[in-house]
C-alpha cells in the first residue's frame, strides 16, 4: 500500500533520567504536549520508548503546531517527518519533495537503519537518495558543511525522512520539579525569573501585591497579562492578588524612611510564605539581581531573607540587566512589562534608601509592630484568580 504520513517526532534530553523517573518525566511531557496542542486538530500524541510522536490529521495547521512545540519545556529538539513505506523509490521521491522551496547548493544525506533486513545498507541508501537529489536539483555533495541535510531512518515498520531539525526550548517538563510561588511585580525581571523556574520543571503559582487606591489598577492588569503569557508554558495558572496599601501606610508612618522598601519586602515575604504553605509551594521566587538597585545589595538581601523560613530562589541573581531584557523579549513578556505602571514598592520611596541595613536594624524598626495581625489583615483581603492559557478554549 502506498502511503505518506507527516508527523512530528519529539526528542528530549535524557541526561540523568533513569528508571521510574524517566517514565514520570515522559508521561508529564506527553501530557504537557497535549495541553499545548489543544485546538490544533492533531490526531494523537504517542509516547514511544525514546521519543514522542505527534500524529497529524489532514488539514492540521502544521506551522501552528511547530510554533507551540517550540515553547514546551522539556523538548530538546524535534522534526517534522515524512513516514513512508520502505521502498527506495518512494524514499527518493519523498526526499525530493522535501527539498522543494529550499535554496541550497550543497547537500548531504545521512541514514540510520535499525531494520537490518532492508536490502540496502545505510551508506547505499545515502548514496541512492543523495544521487537522486543531486541529479534532480543540480546541487553538489558536501560531507562536511552542506547547505541542506536530509535524514533517512529505516525502522521495522516504515521509513522516516526529514530535512529540518528544530530547536526546542530544553529544560524539564513543567510539573516534574515541584511547585514554587513567584513574587510577580509587573516589572521586567520577575516574569523572566518565573520563566527560568518553569523551564526547570517547577509549576509556578503567582502572587502580586498592589497599593490601590494609592496607585491605579494598572499593575493588576499587567500581572494578569504576564501570567497569561507565562501560562503558555506553565498551563493553567493561579495568581493571588494582595492589597498592600494599608500595610504600607503603617510602615510609612511608623518606621525610618531609609528602611521602607526593605520592610515592604519583609512583609511581602511573610505573607507570601503563608500563601506558599497554603498551595504547597516549597520556595519563593523573586526577580532580584545582585546590586541592581539599593534593596538588592547582598546585605539587604540577607536582611530580607532573615525572616524567611522557606528558601527564596533568585534565578536572575547573576544576570546583567541587558541579558534579562533580551530574555524578556525572547519569551514575549517585555512589551507588557514596560507598559507604564506604578509598583507598590516605588511608593513613598526616600531619596536615600539604606544600602546596608542589617537584620538587626530591620528587627528594631519593626519592634513596635504586631506582625501576626498585620499579616492576617492582608491575608483577609487576598483574591485568587485563575488564568487559563490562551489555547485552553481550543483557540
Ligand atoms: P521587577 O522587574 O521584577 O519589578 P525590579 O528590578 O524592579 O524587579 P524590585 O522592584 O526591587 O526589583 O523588586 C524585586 C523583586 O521583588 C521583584 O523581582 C519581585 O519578585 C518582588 N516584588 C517587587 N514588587 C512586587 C509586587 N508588587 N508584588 C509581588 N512581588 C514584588
Ligand atoms: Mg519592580
Amino acid at each position: 500500500m502506498h502511503y505518506t504520513e507527516k508527523l512530528f517526532i519529539i526528542h528530549y534530553a535524557e541526561v540523568g533520567l533513569k528508571g521510574k523517573n524517566r517514565v514520570f518525566f515522559e508521561k508529564k511531557l506527553t501530557q504537557n504536549i497535549k495541553l499545548s496542542l489543544r485546538g490544533t486538530g492533531y490526531a494523537e500524541v504517542q509516547r514511544l520508548h525514546d521519543r514522542i510522536v505527534v500524529h497529524l490529521k489532514q488539514g492540521t495547521d502544521i506551522a501552528e503546531i511547530e510554533k507551540r512545540l517550540r515553547r514546551v519545556m522539556g523538548i530538546a529538539h524535534f522534526e517534522l517527518v515524512c513516514r513512508t513505506e520502505k521502498d527506495i523509490d518512494v524514499i527518493k521521491d519523498t526526499a525530493l519533495q522535501l527539498t522543494e522551496g529550499k535554496t541550497f547548493e550543497t547537500l548531504k544525506v545521512e541514514t540510520k537503519r535499525s531494520d537490518k533486513s532492508f536490502p540496502l545498507t545505510s551508506p547505499e541508501i545515502s548514496s541512492e537518495v543523495g544521487g537522486h537529489l543531486i541529479q534532480q536539483t543540480g546541487a553538489r555533495a558536501d560531507m562536511y558543511n552542506p547547505d541542506l541535510r536530509c535524514w533517512v531512518e529505516i525502522s521495522h515498520n516504515s521509513a522516516y525522512i526529514y530535512t529540518d531539525k528544530l530547536q526546542g526550548v530544553g529544560g524539564l517538563p513543567v510539573g516534574v520539579s515541584g511547585k514554587v510561588l513567584v513574587m510577580l511585580s509587573g516589572g521586567i525581571d520577575s516574569p523572566v525569573a518565573a520563566w527560568q523556574m518553569i523551564k526547570r520543571g517547577t509549576k509556578a503559582v503567582f502572587i502580586h501585591f498592589y497599593s490601590y487606591p494609592y496607585t491605579d489598577k494598572a499593575s493588576l492588569e499587567k500581572v494578569i497579562e504576564l501570567t497569561n503569557i507565562l501560562a503558555e508554558s506553565n498551563y493553567r495558572s493561579v495568581i493571588f492578588l494582595v492589597p498592600f496599601a494599608e500595610l504600607q501606610q503603617t510602615i510609612v508612618t511608623e518606621t525610618p524612611a531609609p528602611f521602607r522598601v526593605l520592610l515592604y519586602r519583609r512583609m511581602m515575604t511573610r505573607i507570601a510564605q503563608r500563601v506558599a504553605a497554603f498551595v504547597d509551594a516549597e520556595a519563593l521566587v523573586t526577580g532580584e539581581s545582585l546590586a541592581q538597585v539599593a534593596s538588592q545589595t547582598l546585605t539587604n538581601l540577607r536582611s530580607i531573607e532573615a525572616i524567611a523560613d522557606i528558601p527564596i530562589l533568585r534565578p536572575l541573581i547573576g544576570y546583567d540587566k541587558i541579558d534579562i531584557i533580551a530574555k524578556a523579549e525572547q519569551i514575549g513578556t517585555f512589551k507588557v512589562s514596560t507598559l507604564p505602571h506604578q509598583d507598590c514598592c516605588s511608593l513613598f520611596v526616600p531619596k536615600h534608601p539604606a544600602t546596608h541595613a542589617s537584620p538587626a536594624d530591620l528587627d528594631k524598626a519593626e519592634a513596635g509592630f504586631d506582625i501576626a495581625t498585620l499579616v492576617e489583615t492582608a491575608m483577609d483581603g487576598i483574591e485568587k484568580k485563575i488564568v487559563n492559557f490562551s489555547y485552553e478554549n481550543g483557540s
